[in-house]
């Protein structure tokens, strides 16, 4: 039996720094720097690589140039996504952050595998509203990058797609709720009156 206690954690005694014991300080620390260098310029070739892209995608949506927006993303995410449905997404993304200010890339790994370049980048997007860090999911065509799909990270976005009626969440952006099929309409009430 372990017995816990939480009260126990700031007494203990952090343990000491251990001496390089196997190849010497100096290999760990010029193994160090390597590694340190390595990750610093993959961000920043990945960065330079990806980020323009993202940038452009967000830059459109802002400008409620979604079609244009919608010709930047892959096959996939168009087979689960009409236009119109990705319009409406962009619509309540801006109806509930407000207009884009700024961004900043806090994260990005590109690989190459037998099935092509992907490239994942983590972007934190300042809206007038919020700030919300967004999961970017790319592969690389010929000469430019498709994006594959974007994920929100924010609890708001969630909300607004929750069914009104069995109250389940749903994926963002869904029309229809994926477990009782009740119309979602996050713009509901906002609509202008027709006439
Ligand atoms: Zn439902």
């Amino acid at each position: 039996m372990v017995d816990f206690d939480h009260t126990e954690r700031g007494n203990s005694k952090s343990s000491r720094t251990r001496s390089c014991l196997l190849w010497g300080c100096g290999f760990s620390i010029v193994a160090l720097l390597i590694a340190v260098g390595a990750f610093w310029s993959l961000f920043h070739y990945g960065r330079s690589e990806v980020a323009p892209t993202v940038e452009k995608f967000l830059e459109l949506m802002d400008q409620q140039e979604y079609e244009q927006a919608y010709g930047m993303v892959g096959f996939d995410w168009k087979k689960t996504q009409s236009s119109d449905e990705f319009e409406n997404l962009g619509t309540v993304i801006r109806d509930r952050f407000g207009g884009l200010e700024g961004g900043s890339v806090s994260g990005v790994k590109v690989s190459t595998t037998t099935q092509g370049t992907f490239a994942q980048l983590a972007y934190s997007a300042t809206y007038a509203k919020e700030t919300c860090m967004i999961t970017f999911t790319l592969e690389k065509a010929a000469d430019s990058w498709i994006i594959k799909g974007a994920h929100f990270a924010s609890d708001q976005l969630v909300e607004a797609y929750r069914c009104p009626n069995c109250q389940s969440t749903n994926v963002v952006g869904s029309k229809y709720c994926g477990k009782c099929g009740s119309p979602i309409d996050p713009l509901a009430d906002r609509k202008p009156p027709i006439g």
